[in-house]
């Protein structure tokens, strides 16, 4: 499958990696849109939010234990944002489901 978040997961494609283990890789956004932008995935290919069902959810909940401890680890008291955008209105353009953990600075709600 011609994927690049599973090229990524797989080491095929380089990236600046911040976590890895069985399960969950996160690494820094190629664009990113404030001073931390890391995106958190499952190393399973799952397309989007809109297909995690009882088989594959475990992953989704270890995916927010991850960013939580993302957050401590950067010092992010303060609070951070978490996001995904699932299909086209949603706006995600990877199709391989993923989570933007973004710190460092304040967001609008609910654009921006
Ligand atoms: P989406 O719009 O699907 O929610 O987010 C996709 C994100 O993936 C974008 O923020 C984009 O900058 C990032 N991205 C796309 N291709 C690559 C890549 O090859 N490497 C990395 N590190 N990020 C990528
Ligand atoms: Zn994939």
């Amino acid at each position: 499958m011609d994927c690049i978040f599973c090229k990524i997961a797989n080491g095929e494609i380089p990236t600046t990696k911040v976590y890895e283990d069985d399960s969950v890789i996160a690494f820094n956004d190629l664009s990113p849109q404030a001073p931390i932008h890391i995106l958190i995935i499952p190393k399973e290919h799952i397309a989007s939010a809109a297909d995690v069902t009882a088989d594959n959810s475990a992953v989704i909940a270890h995916i927010f234990e991850v960013a939580a401890k993302l957050g401590k680890d950067l010092g992010l008291e303060n609070g951070y944002r978490i996001v995904n955008n699932c299909g086209e209105d949603g706006g995600q353009t990877v199709k391989h489901l993923h989570f933007h953990f973004m710190g460092g600075r304040q967001f609008g709600w609910p654009a921006g």
